[in-house]
Formats: structure tokens, C-alpha cells, sequence
């Protein structure tokens, strides 16, 4: 999938990775609660990701398909590597964080390639969690 999330698909999208991570399966409530968001539009981002193909529906619930690990993979890089660069420079953790949210998806992917290479390869982000590698 070549189109581009817009930044609030792509806070649904890494607040389901990690939902899907910890318990195995996504239900809107959960999302609901991470998002501080009402049920029915968790409910919507849901439905609009199965759309997408991101998401799929196993009985009562929802998983990431492979493209939806992939694309949700590809965000988490892209946003670690850009808070460690903010990081890097001074911003507080909490600065650098919301910044890399608002443009994690506007950026190209050579250009957090460029940066991660100039930070030495991060293998964590500044919170100390991994950064995904690039899939191939
Ligand atoms: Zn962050």
C-alpha cells in the first residue's frame, strides 16, 4: 500500500500495533481507552482500516494483517528514528515525541534513512524502545 496516512491514521495505527502486540487482538474499546476516545470512533478508524486491508476481522475481534504489521513497522521506525534526531538536539522527550507524530508521515522514507545513518544506526529511541528494522 503506496498511500500515505494522514497523521491521526497514523497515531490509530501504532496505538493498535501496540494493542495488538500486548493482548494478541484489537477490539474498539481498547482502542477507545488509548486513544481517550469515544467507542464509536475507535470504531471508525477500525472500519476504515479494514477498508485499507491494515486490519481483519477474526470472529468477535480484530488482528493486523501482514500489510498492517508492515505499514504500522514502518511508522514506528520512521517516528523513533525522528524523535532521536529531536532528542539528539536538546528537545525534551516529550517535545520530540509529539513533533515526530506530527510529521511521521510527511517525511520520505530516504530522508529518515539519511538521518538514521547520521545518528550511527539508532537501535532505540530515546524512550529506550527498539526500532524496528526496514522490511524488506
Ligand atoms: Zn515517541
Amino acid at each position: 500500500m503506496r498511500e500515505r496516512l494522514t497523521e491521526t491514521e497514523a497515531r490509530y495505527l501504532l496505538t493498535m500495533y501496540k494493542v495488538y502486540a500486548e493482548c494478541g487482538c484489537i477490539t474498539p474499546k481498547q482502542i477507545a481507552e488509548r486513544m481517550n476516545v469515544k467507542r464509536p470512533t475507535a470504531y471508525e478508524y477500525i472500519m476504515k482500516f479494514v477498508e485499507k486491508g491494515l486490519l481483519c476481522k477474526i470472529s468477535k475481534k480484530y488482528a493486523l494483517t501482514e500489510i498492517g504489521i508492515k505499514k504500522a513497522r514502518k511508522i514506528l521506525r520512521k517516528h523513533r528514528i525522528l524523535e532521536s534526531m529531536f532528542y539528539e538536539t536538546g528537545v525534551s522527550l516529550d517535545k520530540a515525541c509529539e513533533c515526530a507524530h506530527r510529521i511521521q508521515t510527511s517525511v520520505d522514507d530516504d530522508i529518515v534513512e539519511h538521518i538514521a545513518r547520521y545518528l550511527g544506526s539508532p537501535k532505540k529511541c530515546p524512550h529506550g524502545e527498539p526500532i524496528p528494522e526496514v522490511d524488506r
